[in-house]
């Protein structure tokens, strides 16, 4: 049997310039590791980049969303509004806090939540929505804040995947109460494991403060503790990182979206569908998303495109789908959530990031095209 070729173009790479590794040198020089003054420059960064009034850093993501949920008062027994197509991670971090996650199918052209269908899903019992800006590409977050308005139901966006995006010119995740963001490498900036809180809350930011550090009071509050908190901290080295890798954000987002443009000029397949961007949004393109024709096989293709050196994956699952869940709704899920279902059967994420060059694309353009019907 032959070696499987390498990988040239990754679906995802970091992009650590020497600047962000001195950066962090810098900071294991000092000895000083924990949580210090690079995490507030790395969140001051974040709040002027995004326009939040408070950023919050964090151990990761998925912490991110739990402590959000938390501060904003979610307790067992509550349900959560979460999209049925999504990484695991925004219904895990529901059930982490003891609430239970209520699946909604998305639309299958954005992949994100379809605020038309958010209303039979409501209850008595319903406290939060948690829409995603899945793949970076803002939800229809007006919608979603007006039923939130009318039910009295608190929004947190996972936005994850969102960074640099933008919904009528306003960034992702100062939209709801809180907004929650990763820095995994597979996201827009990373420092391996990593997240942040945004909120124009004074209140919530404190208590964010507190619940990521044992539930230790902040000050000017006297020392104490005063809540059943986490180690959910960032490392100052980490923060370093991507302190460093903010000062060129928009250079990042620059590149992307110049690639996003070359895709949508050179991939033409009668079985290929490009996502759908709204006029009111500005993706920051995390992931370069293609739905694939039901004649089309999801895993030839990445097979496919493997042996010409292309990472491709689907890009996200059906949540509901998932054994875990499936256990717990006994959900007949692929006809209760059939967009979800498709495009995770059907989705195919494709290279689109920093260190993929316009060549690359082109490339990456052809190989596509000549992907064989069944
Ligand atoms: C990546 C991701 C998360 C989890 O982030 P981690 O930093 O990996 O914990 C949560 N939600 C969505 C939509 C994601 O894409």
């Amino acid at each position: 049997m032959s070696s499987p070729s390498p990988i040239i173009h990754p679906l995802a790479a970091p992009n650590l310039s020497e600047a962000d590794i001195a950066a962090a040198v810098r900071v294991l020089r000092s000895g000083a590791l924990v949580q210090g003054p690079e995490v507030r420059l790395f969140e001051s960064r974040c709040e002027e980049f995004t326009g939040a009034t408070h950023a919050i850093a964090v151990a990761n993501g998925t912490v991110a969303i739990q402590l959000a949920l938390t501060a904003a008062g979610i307790v067992p027994d509550d349900e959560v509004i979460v999209p049925a197509f999504s990484f695991i991670a925004t219904a895990n971090a529901v059930v982490l806090g003891g609430a239970t996650p209520v699946f909604v199918d998305v639309d299958a052209r954005t992949f994100n939540l379809n605020p038309a269908l958010i209303g039979a899903a409501i209850t008595p019992r319903t406290k939060a929505i948690l829409p995603v800006h899945e793949f970076g590409l803002c939800c229809e977050i007006d919608a979603i804040l007006t039923i939130a308005t009318q039910h009295h139901l608190t929004v947190i966006e996972d936005a994850a995947c969102a960074l640099g995006s933008r919904h009528r010119g306003k960034h992702a995740g100062t939209f709801g109460a809180l907004g929650t963001f990763s820095l995994h490498p597979r996201k827009i900036i990373t420092c391996g494991e990593g997240g942040v809180i945004t909120t124009s809350s004074a209140i919530l930011a404190e208590r964010l403060r507190t619940l990521r550090n044992h539930g230790a009071a902040v000050p000017p509050h006297a020392p104490g503790f005063v809540a059943a908190g986490h180690n959910a901290r960032l490392t100052d080295f980490q923060a370093a990182l991507v302190a460093s890798q903010m000062l060129r954000l928009e250079t990042s987002l620059r590149h992307r979206r110049e690639l996003a443009d070359f895709y949508f000029q050179h991939i033409r397949h009668s079985g290929v569908t490009l996502p759908l961007v709204p006029a009111d949004k500005q993706p920051n393109w995390q992931t370069f998303h293609l739905l694939l024709a039901d004649d089309i096989s999801q895993s030839d293709a990445i097979a496919r495109l493997r042996t010409q050196g292309i990472g491709t994956n689907l890009g996200a699952q059906c949540l509901p789908a998932q054994e875990y869940y499936r256990a717990r709704q006994n959900d007949s899920c692929r006809e209760q959530f059939p967009n979800a279902w498709r495009v995770w059967r059907q989705g195919l994420a494709i290279p689109l990031h920093d260190t993929i060059t316009l060549a690359d694309a082109a490339k990456i353009a052809d190989a596509i095209n000549q992907l064989p019907s069944l």
